[in-house]
């Protein structure tokens, strides 16, 4: 499995294209800005999913621009679906550059799910807090965890939006923290990429739960 992260849009959020090099299949993880640089990324693969960690629209802003291009599902949990219809300020969608209205999605997520990916798979890890309905993508295989707004280098998600939970956040911190080993490498959702060990030692939020 071949990993590529795409720092999209002015608020740098991390859009992971997850390749199958056997297979040329790919799946987009968080397609929130810059369409054609997205388009060029997938050029001469099989796209066939378009994943969201979670309903934000700085995550979900071109899905619409994908889906008029391929035919892969999108998918999203259910529990964050009334967030496709919030911009969450008046004109946020412009100054991200996403294009409105979201799809719907295609297949919704659910806890242990598996995403093939050709020979791959990606599973879903429901992790509620930043957003109700905010799933992890982890790869067993390749030790890579997609966590979306979850957990940042030094930081956590913000709690304080539409639908954010500070108690379902931290029982969410808690079982990565526990299930995952110290050598797995985060996609976090914006800025740069870290470790589960990393965070363990100096995440100065994870010391406080
Ligand atoms: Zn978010
Ligand atoms: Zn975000």
């Amino acid at each position: 499995m071949l990993l590529k992260v795409l720092s999209v849009g002015p608020l740098s959020v991390n859009c992971s294209l997850v390749v199958d090099e056997e297979t040329g299949k790919a799946v987009l993880v968080d397609p929130g800005a810059d369409p054609k640089r997205l388009l060029s990324a997938v050029e001469g693969l099989e796209l066939v999913g378009i994943l969201a960690t979670h309903g934000h629209i700085d995550h979900v802003g071109q899905v619409k621009t994908l889906k008029e291009s391929f035919s892969a599902p999108f998918y999203m949990h259910p529990a964050d679906a009334f967030l496709l219809k919030d911009t969450l300020w008046p004109g946020f969608e412009r100054h991200i550059g996403a294009s409105l209205p979201c799809p719907e999605p295609d297949v919704e997520l659910k806890e242990g799910m598996e995403i093939p990916v050709g020979n791959s798979t990606l599973r879903v890890i429901h992790t509620p807090g930043h957003t109700p309905g905010l799933c992890c993508f982890y790869s067993e295989e390749s030790k890579i965890l997609i966590a979306g707004d979850l957990l940042f280098k030094g930081g956590v998600g913000r709690w304080d939006l539409p639908g954010g939970d500070v108690g379902a956040l931290k029982k969410s911190l808690q079982r990565v923290f526990s299930e995952l080993e110290d050598d797995v490498v985060v996609v976090c959702g914006h800025y740069e990429e870290t470790t589960i060990g990393h965070e363990r030692r100096f995440n100065p939020y994870l010391r406080a739960l």
